[in-house]
């Protein structure tokens, strides 16, 4: 039987992200893209705060020393100095915001907590209220960050070159993101069951098999007929990893091999 994913999986929220959490950036690559393709976050657009804040990278002088960006709800220049903040609408679960909270060190260094901001939708200029969002918690503890300029209108390609991540990766974050999966019998990829539909899984129907070039050289040509050439035998592609050709839902290793091949007769 397919466990049954809990239902606590189902809650979405909105998080807006400025940092290193948007699309290319290191902590997308290393953990929000596998909560993307489990199904348990979802990009909306790009977004920019109502409010302004002030952003700023962390300062050298200060361990660790990752270069970071701090998002803030205070500082010493002029509010007419702080920018509306450039970032990335997604809607996570509750898993995924867990994960991240991990990330971020919520209720365990308590650098960052969340609050709810609004923000606008750039592709339909809606605005959405109750966004969650990472702020760098310094009132009272930590005043020598209210000082520090720049301010930074977002977190862009520059800013990014020069984050230096912890060499290693968090493997609590990436187990907690991994929460109750299956693996695929046909792509072997990990998913969730609650987020499984007919679009989720991507595969080659038949296998991936050598022929001799013989088989499709003209006749009369023989040069090199003996090469043998690997290819998926569905759509002829030719790279053994590339993403499969056929469209379908993910089936356990427990489901019965007659709903697995049922489609392709
Ligand atoms: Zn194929
Ligand atoms: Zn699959």
């Amino acid at each position: 039987m397919t466990s049954v994913a809990s239902s606590t999986t189902s809650k979405f929220k909105h998080l807006f992200v400025y940092g290193t959490l948007k699309k290319g950036y290191t902590n997308y690559t290393r953990y929000l893209k596998h909560s993307k393709n489990l199904g348990r976050a979802k990009f909306i657009s790009p977004a920019i705060t109502v409010e302004k804040y002030p952003l700023i990278l962390r300062p050298t002088n200060r361990l660790p020393n990752t270069r970071g960006p701090i998002l803030m709800t205070a500082h010493q220049e002029d509010k007419s100095k702080w920018y509306h903040i450039e970032g990335e609408l997604w809607k996570v679960d509750e898993i995924t915001m867990k994960a991240l909270d991990i990330l971020e060190g919520v209720n365990r260094t308590n650098q960052y907590h969340h609050e709810n901001i609004q923000v606008i939708h750039k592709d339909n200029n809606n605005i959405i209220n109750d966004c969650t969002c990472y702020f760098y918690t310094t009132l009272g503890m930590d005043d020598e960050l209210l000082k520090i300029t720049p301010l930074l209108p977002s977190y862009d390609d520059k800013a990014h070159n020069e984050y230096k991540p912890p060499n290693e990766l968090n493997t609590e974050i990436l187990k907690t993101i991994y929460t109750d999966t299956i693996t695929c019998k046909r792509c072997k990829q990990k998913y969730v069951n609650e987020y499984n539909t007919n679009k989720s899984c991507k595969h080659h129907s038949e296998s991936y098999a050598g022929e001799t070039k013989q088989r499709w050289q003209l006749p009369g040509d023989t040069d090199g007929s003996a090469e043998i050439h690997f290819f998926y035998s569905c759509c002829g592609n030719y790279d053994e990893n590339s993403e499969g050709c056929h469209t379908s839902k993910h089936i356990s290793y427990d489901e019965d091999d007659t709903i697995l091949y049922k489609e392709y007769d």
